[in-house]
């Protein structure tokens, strides 16, 4: 169908709408828009760059988002601003940091939906733009033409959903859910005449790393790989590593190794007895009361990683269908597939398995993009500092639109391209503001990926890292005379940021 027809029957169908919305059917199938490029944002939950087979995992494989990477670019240096779930989510939504977003924590406040976001202006733009899966902002979302969203969390097992507002509950596994509705409306109810922008946010692999039942008997028998670091003594850096309460050995729940069935009245019959013969809660109870210390910190490990690798693995095989969809729509070379998470997580390093300290497992996150249009396939760019504060600005620069003059990160276009820009971030800023969850501190810092520098301001504690001879950060090296000259530069650096980014000043007494 060529651009006339293409455009007589739009006017045929919504004709009777009036003036108004021809000139607006006109203006989206002007043809230098159908040329844009769609965008398709995958983004999962708490899923680490430790458990993708293209960044080196030694613990699973996942060949979809591998494929992406190979086909593609892979960003080994993409670090988040506030490692945590909102905070995580507003950032990337405004191009701002949180103080400016105003989405500090999980917690205190909904999502201001009348700020300027990147699907508004994507939508202004002519773009179709669609949200699916997780948002977690508690407010409506805004700047979409559909969104489906979970309440909340949102649950593993046979979800409600939020469609445009009216509730709806589906029969199924959360990840297979979320895909389907993606897959529903890229084939059937987008406008094929125009770009479109999918968010598809899938609520796995957060715990409790609840895998599908057909993927609950995977890896049972096998022995899952260790971080080195898994027996952290926390000595030789500041108290928030000693004092957190997110430690596999006194914080973890009987639900994230499985003692107990987590959603047990959301799920059918048949979901329980398939859950409860690959776990054996019982048998498991008993073997796990017989351990201490060290023995029952490798046990719970192994119940959870393989928990959270399934858990993956369900993400992996769901990324397939919509990589297979756009080939067999012809849309697979103009259109930018962009796989991210929210930010990363402890996978047993540090003892760990949560998030939201400013050590690297936590704050760098997984980037991988895939445009055949553009991007040379199998380049890594393992130079360029990056961050969840830049994509906005990439969204908007990839279809040619302006970026909001507030907006605080920097398009990645270049970059995708191949190019080295002339000058580009040294440095980059990290604040975590939530407190009372898994006992972490407040505290901020700047990292110029060789060396890290965070300030605990409301205990008056510092750590600072060397991340080349020291990339597990298990020795602060603040108090050390050989590292004063960088400890000057980093602080410097930091009061550089803090007045760049407009950072207000803190307050010492928040966490008391
Ligand atoms: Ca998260």
């Amino acid at each position: 169908m060529n651009i006339k027809n293409r455009i007589t029957r739009s006017l045929l169908v919504i004709g009777a709408l009036g003036i108004v919305t021809v000139s607006f059917v006109l203006t989206r199938c002007a043809p230098e828009q159908r040329q844009r490029p769609n965008i398709i944002f995958i983004m999962t939950d708490d899923h680490a760059y430790q458990a993708i087979s293209a960044y080196g995992s030694n613990r699973n494989r996942t060949p979809n988002i591998d494929r992406l990477a190979t086909e593609g670019i892979r960003f080994d240096r993409c670090y988040v601003t506030n490692s945590i779930c909102a905070p995580s989510r507003a950032v990337i939504l405004t191009g701002k940091h949180s103080h400016m977003n105003g989405v500090h924590d999980n917690h205190s406040r909904a999502f201001d939906g009348f700020q300027d976001t990147f699907p508004k202006r994507l939508q202004k733009g002519g773009y179709q733009t669609a949200l699916v899966g997780k948002w977690h902002l508690k407010s409506t979302p805004s700047g979409f033409d559909y969104h489906e969203v979970l309440p909340g969390q949102g649950a593993y097992y046979n979800p409600d959903f939020l469609r445009n507002g009216e509730m709806i509950r589906y029969y199924g596994y959360n990840t297979d859910v979320t895909t389907d509705i993606a897959l529903r409306w890229l084939k059937e109810d987008r406008k094929k005449y125009q770009p479109f922008m999918l968010m598809l946010h899938y609520k796995g692999p957060h715990r409790q790393f609840t895998p599908n039942v057909t993927h609950a008997h995977r890896y049972k028998n096998d022995h899952i790989a260790e971080p080195g670091n898994l027996h952290d003594n926390y000595e030789n850096r500041a108290s928030p590593a000693r004092d957190q309460e997110q430690s596999i050995l006194n914080h973890m729940g009987v639900e994230d190794v499985k003692i107990s069935i987590p959603e047990p009245q959301r799920m059918k019959f048949h979901q329980r007895s398939v859950l409860k013969h690959a776990y054996e809660p019982k048998k498991a109870a008993e073997e796990s009361a017989k351990l201490a210390g060290e023995e029952l910190v490798s046990w719970r490990y192994q119940r959870f990683i393989k928990d959270y690798i399934r858990s993956v693995d369900s993400i992996d095989e769901n990324i397939g269908l919509i990589l297979d969809y756009l080939h067999e729509a012809g849309l697979e070379k103009n259109t930018v597939v962009v796989y991210t998470s929210d930010q990363g997580l402890f996978l047993g390093e540090h003892g760990w398995f949560d998030k939201r300290f400013m050590y690297e497992e936590s704050i760098r996150t997984p980037l991988v993009v895939r445009w055949p249009e553009v991007i040379e396939p199998g380049q890594v760019n393992d130079e360029h500092l990056t961050s969840n504060l830049d994509f906005a600005q990439t969204f908007l620069d990839i279809a040619g639109l302006e970026a909001t003059g507030d907006m605080q990160g920097r398009s990645l276009l270049p970059l995708l391209r191949g190019d080295s820009p002339d000058s580009w971030r040294e440095s980059v800023y990290y604040h975590y503001y939530e407190h009372g969850f898994h006992g972490v501190p407040r505290h901020e810092g700047v990292s110029t990926g060789e060396h890290k520098l965070i300030n605990y301001y409301t205990l008056g504690e510092w750590e600072l890292f060397d991340l080349k001879t020291d990339p597990n950060e298990m020795t602060s090296v603040y108090d050390d005379p050989s590292y004063a000259e960088v400890q000057e530069r980093l602080t410097a650096e930091l009061a550089k940021l803090r007045t760049q980014y407009q950072v207000p000043p803190n307050d010492k007494r928040a966490d008391k």
